[in-house]
């Protein structure tokens, strides 16, 4: 048993050094990376209920590092939310998504918000700038924020979303229904669309209580004048329950992946041509 402690010591030991030192040096590498143009940006396309219509592209970043290579914004979020990074680099995606969705036509343009940025007193003008340099028109900027970090400081999101909405900005309240998620965000939140999380989703086909959940959510959330969209769709199963739901929009695998920024450009003009 002593060799055998021994032993999971040796495997364990190594494995906690590499991730915290892989941590490190990704933080590290980080702080020349918008320099070096390693961020950029990937949309994935939102779809009416029907599937006809795109209706909005979110934002996804993506990082492209010199020595590691694609780091996935699971990884590389946290860390820069860590060392402050997120303030800077989430500024360059606000500004970067509103130059190159400009042309792009009658879309909604969704950008996910860290917690910090949302917190950060420079927001306003980072948008405001944004939004000045692109000619991009304020309604068709959308901003995603996750719920499990409003209740932290109601004050200070209320007051941050508020600033964000004078600007006609509109906001998403994201991943809905993770973690210690509750009905009362709708009420207490001035959010204009609420994003319903994949994981009610996957469970869609498995147990017919969730299409109960989800129709309820939805039917709320409509109650109180706000838009909704189901995220995470992959099957066309899934799609089949959801429809019979009235959510507005859909999202996932199924109907479109994450694309360059000039494929969605010209799936969006390519649909909205027929
Ligand atoms: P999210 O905001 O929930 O974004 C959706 C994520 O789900 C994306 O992963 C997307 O590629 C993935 N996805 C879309 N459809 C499906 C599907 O049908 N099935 C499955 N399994 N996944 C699907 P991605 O691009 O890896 O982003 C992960 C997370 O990283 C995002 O989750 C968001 O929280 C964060 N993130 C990405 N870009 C940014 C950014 O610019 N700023 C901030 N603060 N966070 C970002
Ligand atoms: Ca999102
Ligand atoms: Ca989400
Ligand atoms: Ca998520």
């Amino acid at each position: 048993a002593k060799d055998g402690g021994r032993g999971e010591m040796r495997i364990f030991e190594p494995r906690m050094d590499e991730k915290i030192e892989r941590e490190r040096e990704l933080a590290s590498e980080m702080k020349g990376a918008l320099e070096r143009g390693e961020f950029h940006l990937a949309v994935q396309p939102i779809f009416d209920l029907a599937g006809e219509r795109i209706t909005a592209g979110e934002v996804l970043l993506r990082w492209t590092n010199r020595r590691y290579g694609p780091v996935s914004p699971a990884e590389f979020i946290p860390i820069a939310e860590d060392n402050g990074l997120i303030v800077a680099i989430g500024g360059w995606v606000i500004r970067e998504a509103c130059r190159v969705g400009r042309d792009w036509g009658d879309v909604t343009i969704a950008v996910n918000l860290s917690p910090i940025q949302l917190r950060s007193a420079e927001l306003p003008s980072v948008i405001l700038g944004a939004l000045a340099s692109s000619g991009l028109c304020p309604e068709r900027l959308e901003l995603e924020v996750t719920e499990t970090v409003l209740l932290n400081d109601i004050e200070a999101s209320l007051t941050a979303l508020d600033a964000i909405n004078r600007l006609k900005v509109r906001t998403t309240l994201d991943d809905f229904g993770t973690g210690y998620s509750s009905l009362s965000y709708l009420t207490r939140f001035p959010f204009q669309t609420l994003k319903i999380d994949r994981s009610f989703v996957t469970d869609l086909e498995r147990n017919p209580a969730s299409v109960a959940i989800v129709q309820t959510i939805i039917d709320l959330a409509q109650k109180l004048g706000m838009r909704t969209t189901v995220e995470g769709v992959e099957t066309q199963a899934q799609l089949d329950q959801l429809r019979r739901t009235r959510c507005d929009s859909v999202q996932g695998f199924l109907l479109g992946h994450p694309l360059p920024v000039d494929q969605f450009g010209a799936l969006f003009r390519e649909r909205s041509l027929r």
